[in-house]
This record gives C-alpha cells, structure tokens and sequence, in this order.
C-alpha cells in the first residue's frame, strides 16, 4: 500500500497547478484505470494524474521527480500485456491521457492531422472523415483505446498489409521526456533525413522513454467504395495461395485479409446470439478478405471478378460477398465477436505471433499439434492477420477446471508454441508489445548486443527510471 504522506505530497505539489479534477486518489474511482482489460490483473497507485495540456504533462513529471515516483503512462487502457498497469504500486502514479483529446487540425492538403494523445482512435478516424480523409489505423479496440497508446504500442490491426503499422503512419511527435522537458517534432515533412529520426525511439516504447502528448498522422483520401468477402478453402495452404492471387489480381488495393477457423463462428455467436450465419461454416478454414479504393476505382467489380476466378478454380469452395455496408459490417461481427467469445469460455492463453508469411501453414500445424500432444483437453483457436504472417494462436482451456489446472493448461501451451516458434525464428510479440506480460519471454530472447543497446538508449534518456519501470525490460534500479 502506498503511504498517504506521499499522496498528499503529490496533490499538495499538483493541486494548484493542475486543478482537484486532475488528480484521482480514492480506491474506488482509481479502479478502472487500475484493472487491465481482460480484468485478469488488478494492481494500485499512489494516483491517478491527469493532466489537460503539455505543460501540465511537464508540472506532472517534474511533481512526481522531486517525490521520487515512477509514471505509468496510460491511454485507452486496451493494452493486453499489462503495460499501462502499475507493478509497485507504492511508488507509481499512472498518468492519464484522457482529458488530452483534441483534434488540434486535419489538413487534407498536406493528407495529414495533428492529434493529442488522449484523442481516441475512432474520433481521430471520423475527424479525418469529416473532411473526406482516412486514418487507416483500425482495431477491435478503436472505440476505447487512443492514439498515444496506439503510438506507444506501435499498434497493428487488420489494414496493416496495405497501409503499415502505427509507425508508417507517424509523421510527427510531441514527448514530454523524464526531466520534463519536451520533444517538439510534430512536422509534417514526408521526407526529412536530417540525421537519426528521433521520433521513432518512441514509438512502440510503450511509455519507457516519455509521455506522447500529441503526433502528426499521415492521412490517405477515404476509401469510399469497399467490397468485403467471406471464403470457405480447405486448408491454410490454400488461404496463402489466394492470398498471392489476391495481391497480384487486385493491384494491393487490398485492405485486409484475415483468416479464421470455423469455430470462429460459434464463438462469436456465445458473445453476440443474435447474429445469423451468413454461410454454412463446414469448411477447414476461413478468409474474410476486403478490396477498397477511392476515386475511379470499381472494387465492386474487381471483387466480383476475382472471386469467379477463384471459385471456377477450386481455390474457393464456399463464399459470400457482402451486397451492403450492413452485411459487411454482420460478416466483421463475426471476426470481432470470436474475441469476446473466447474470454467467455473463461481464463486461456492469447498469444500475438508473427512469422515468416510463407511458412504460416507449417508453424501453424506444427504448434497446434504440440498443444494437442501436451494439453490434449484444450482447444486451440487460431486466427488473425494472415496478410502480415500475424496469428493469434490461442488456447482454451476446458471448463470445470480449477484456477490453478487452468493456468497449468496455459503455462504448458505457451512453453510448446514458444518452442516451435523459436524453430521458425518467429516473433513472441507481433502487435501487442511486450509490457510485463511479456517481459521474461522477450529478456530471455535477447542477445548480448541487443540487450546491451536496449539498455544504453533507456539510461540515456530516462536515467533516473522514472519511465513506466518493469515495463519490457527489468532494468532495476540506478539510483
Ligand atoms: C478487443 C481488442 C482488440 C485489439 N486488437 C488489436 C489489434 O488488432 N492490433 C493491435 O496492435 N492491438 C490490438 N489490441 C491491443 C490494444 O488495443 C493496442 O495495443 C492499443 O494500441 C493500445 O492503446 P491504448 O490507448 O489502450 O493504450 P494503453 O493500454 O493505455 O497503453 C499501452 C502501452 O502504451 C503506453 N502508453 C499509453 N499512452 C501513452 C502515451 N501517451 N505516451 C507514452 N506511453 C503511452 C502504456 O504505458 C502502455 O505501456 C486490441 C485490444 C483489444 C481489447
């Protein structure tokens, strides 16, 4: 438990500065931003902070240095391996970026806006809209989670394979850095190759270098015209196959390419009842694959002659092609309702893999059958963004178990795909980050180099270790 001599030190220190409203200290309203989102972890803070501009950023960080308390930075708090959630809670203040969210500009001139951190994803997407502009970013989580956390995650999602992760869409940043200084690099330059890009040790930090207060994105004109498709194959081997045709016949016009197994739909029929079916859901596994484009463009068309090709040749054996924006939306519904599914079938383990595009099918196969070999009662799910050599290859565990059979179940699966992983020389970590979830799993990875360089940047920068400590490296203490 944190003293409440230093949480009075710290409204003492803030409160005139920042105002009552900016710093939440009593258990019951800290809580949600003290639980993670699968609510499997609840920790504690001396504080929550939660500053309305940059400069409060700045009275905040160089409050909490002269305490001698370390910063949990935290957007949307839809991060899924505990990187916004306290571990020492006696020393730690998360600081919110929730009162930050304006939309300081959208510029369809220069394709770019200028955002604040706490500005949720969705509201950035429909700011850029509102001026026929598009922010590809996109996620289950869009409605919740925010831009500073998408930065500081370098988030992925399902339009990654045409537009890039967060990072490709960055053109700018604002940091409030640990002395409390501030990095002031919101340009909007396309190209700019003056030396080391500095923006770039911030992202996918996941709060361990600074605090993102605002950003610079890069903007695309809105696709207006999509066409979304559901596709029955028989194998992944065939899913990888349709997706090089897919490329190369729809000029990567293509936006997502997701594949999911058929049990995908039962699971999102447990979260969601009142979906209907939209195919029969016999086949071994499923795409659900979408073109857009703007302008001149007829994706309508492209998709449809595409898909005849693809059916005529045995790739297809089953499709569905969405005739409006709302059976597109009923097709994503099962995609997104899997998830909420899943965590209704109780405490499992999520992985977040990325490995060579064409080696997907084996790794797969492969990992799958060591689960089965030393966790036979469990089921493995496997989906995600195939386009990216991204999957998330989970694993439920049956019901009736206890708590602590359950986490066996997961411990166990987790040591078996890690080793197949390896083989394929894979990554533990392809979207989420590494938190502290995924701490151990990443330090034990690393090289001598590696680690050594990891090291070096956060001392240089943050050599008090006041910066989201514990999180992706466990560095200790200097002072
Ligand atoms: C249903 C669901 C679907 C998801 N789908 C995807 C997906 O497809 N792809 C994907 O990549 N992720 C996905 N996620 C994970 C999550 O949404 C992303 O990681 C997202 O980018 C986190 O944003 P956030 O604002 O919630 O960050 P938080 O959870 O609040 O924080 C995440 C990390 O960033 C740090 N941080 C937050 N804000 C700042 C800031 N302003 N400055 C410095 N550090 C900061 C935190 O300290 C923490 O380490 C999903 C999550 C859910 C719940």
């Amino acid at each position: 438990m944190h003293s409440s001599h230093t949480t009075a030190d710290l409204q003492a220190a803030l409160r005139a500065r920042l105002g009552d409203a900016a710093i939440v200290t009593e258990a019951t309203a800290m809580l949600p931003y003290c639980r993670d989102w699968h609510g499997d972890v609840t920790s504690d803070a001396v504080a929550v902070i939660r500053p309305r501009s940059t400069a409060e950023v700045c009275d905040a960080v160089q409050a909490c240095r002269n305490l001698g308390l370390s910063i949990v930075p935290q957007g949307g708090n839809t991060g899924l391996v505990l990187g916004a959630i306290p571990d020492r809670p006696e020393r730690e203040v998360i600081l919110s970026l929730e009162r930050m969210k304006a939309v300081r500009s959208v510029d369809p001139d220069d394709f770019s806006m200028v955002v604040e951190a706490g500005c949720i994803l969705a509201e950035a997407k429909e700011a850029a809209a509102s001026k026929g502009m598009f922010f590809p970013l996109a996620l289950g989580a869009q409605g919740s989670c925010r831009i500073g956390g998408n930065i500081s995650t370098n988030a992925g999602g399902i339009n990654v394979l045409r537009y890039g992760m967060t990072r490709e869409l960055v053109l700018g940043l604002e940091v409030v850095l640990p002395d409390g200084t501030v990095l002031d690099s919101l340009s909007t330059l396309r190209k700019d190759n003056r030396g080391i890009d500095l923006k770039q040790l911030f992202i996918g930090a996941e709060g361990t270098l600074g605090i993102v207060t605002a950003a610079t994105l890069k903007l695309t004109p809105f696709p207006d015209r999509v066409a979304t498709a559901l596709l029955g194959l028989n194998s992944l081997e065939d899913v990888m196959r349709l997706y090089r045709r897919a490329r190369r016949d729809c000029c990567d016009l293509m936006s997502a390419f997701e594949f999911m197994p058929p049990i995908a739909f039962a699971l999102a029929r447990e979260a969601m009842p009142d979906l209907t079916m939209p195919i029969s859901g016999d086949c071994p596994v499923y795409v659900l694959m979408e073109i857009s484009g703007s302008g001149l463009v007829d994706v309508d068309d492209l998709m449809q002659r595409f898909l005849e090709n693809v059916l005529d040749d045995g790739l297809v054996i089953d499709g569905v092609l969405a005739a409006s924006a709302t059976q597109a939306r009923n097709l994503w519904l099962f995609r997104e309702g899997m998830n909420e599914g899943q965590a209704r079938r109780g405490t499992h383990l999520r992985t977040d893999i990325s490995v060579q595009l064409s080696r997907l099918p084996d790794f797969v196969r492969e990992a799958e059958a060591a689960v089965a070999a030393a966790a036979p009662d469990c089921v493995c799910v496997s989906y995600g963004h195939v386009g990216d050599g991204n999957v998330h290859l989970n694993v439920l565990p049956p019901s009736g178990l206890s708590s602590v059979e359950r986490s066996n179940r997961i411990h166990t699966a987790k040591k078996e795909i890690n080793a197949v992983l390896d083989r394929y020389h894979g990554s533990i970590s392809a979207e989420h980050g590494i938190g502290r979830l995924k701490r151990a799993d990443f330090e034990e990875r690393l090289s001598d180099v590696q680690r050594h360089l990891l090291t070096a940047i956060k001392t240089a920068i943050d050599p008090a270790m006041i910066m989201n400590p514990g999180c992706q490296l466990n560095l200790g203490e200097l002072s």
